[in-house]
């Protein structure tokens, strides 16, 4: 990695680390979706896929604002989290079951993401870079969104017989 000298290089440095995570995000969750067998855990990793289109597109724009090229460096943060993701989608499971798993790489996803928007928004505020702030805090709220509603997909899961009925004992608690 070259070496970083300022807060600015820091700042380009994570938001390129974010723009591979981003395009990990956009392979992985055609294949969440077709993992998942509840309707609604599809059409939240859908929906999530086109959210994070729109996450690349503004991070394309960043990278045009300081004249910079978004590629150089690779999130391997990201790719162990897909990499658990994929080991999980080829065990043998139980459908709910499986949902819960992908429930819970999700999350692991959202909560990395969030985790490094909230710095280079943090940073971009900063080094006085409002515009950029608020973009960045725009994705981080979408990515926050994203989370809560698979907490609430999962809670839902609680409740279905399938599950507590399993006779493994699997409990999502
Ligand atoms: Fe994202
Ligand atoms: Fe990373
Ligand atoms: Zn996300």
């Amino acid at each position: 990695m070259a070496k970083l000298k300022s807060l600015h290089d820091l700042y380009v440095s994570e938001l390129k680390d974010l723009y591979s995570a981003e395009n990990q995000i956009l392979k992985a969750l055609p294949k969440m979706a077709q993992a998942a067998s509840s309707p609604q855990l599809q059409q939240a990793f859908n929906e999530h896929l086109e959210q994070t289109r729109r996450q690349v597109e503004r991070l394309d724009r960043i990278f045009e604002r300081l004249g910079q090229k978004p590629t150089g460096r690779k999130c391997h943060g990201m790719e162990g989290l897909l990499e658990e993701g994929k080991e999980m989608m080829s065990e043998n499971m139980e459908p709910d079951v499986m949902d819960a798993g992908l429930i819970v790489s999700a999350q692991k996803v959202e909560h990395y993401e969030m985790a490094g928007y909230g710095c280079v928004r943090t940073f971009a505020n900063m080094l006085g870079e409002s515009e950029a702030a608020e973009t960045l805090q725009q994705t981080l709220d979408e990515e926050g969104e994203a989370d809560k509603r698979l907490t609430q997909l999962a809670e839902g899961m609680i409740n279905r017989e399938a599950i507590n009925q399993g006779g493994n004992g699997f409990q999502m608690r």
